[in-house]
């Protein structure tokens, strides 16, 4: 079974996580990736092969909505690099959508060594055959 994976970060992250997406194409390929507007376009230029669900940006509504889907059970795993160093005028948001995460037990990333544990977990190589298959 494919994954539904919410990528997200703030702009002084965006390369960071657009480099770790670009590491792990291959992987991510084989699920779905939803991310807010800005990271999703970014990450889409660097690796225009990966199918990426846009909701809105981070600031405009986009971690409500990701964070929404975390409490509908529809995001398998969150990988979000968040700024430390900056204030950010979406703060509630960001804390809302973690708390989600929290709150529902959501598998979390937030920077590119413990997005590497996630990968080396296995988790996004648990696939059914018929995933495979199709890819
Ligand atoms: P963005 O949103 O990808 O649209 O910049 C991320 C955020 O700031 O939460």
């Amino acid at each position: 079974m494919s994954l539904t994976i919410a990528i997200v970060a703030h702009d002084e992250k965006k390369k960071a996580l657009a480099d770790w997406v670009d590491r792990h194409k291959e992987l991510l390929r084989a699920h779905r990736l939803i991310a807010t507007a800005t990271t999703g376009a970014l990450v889409g230029r660097s690796c225009p092969e990966l199918r990426i669900d846009p909701v809105k940006s981070g600031p405009l509504g986009g971690d409500q909505q990701i964070g929404a889907m975390i409490a509908e059970g529809k995001i398998d795993l969150l990988i979000f690099f968040p700024d430390p160093l900056s204030a950010m005028p979406h703060d509630v948001d960001v804390k809302a959508l973690l708390r989600l995460a929290l709150v529902y037990d959501t598998p979390c990333a937030f920077n590119a060594s413990s997005a590497d544990c996630v990968v080396a977990s296995g988790m996004l190589e648990r696939l059914s055959s018929a995933d495979r298959a199709r890819l």
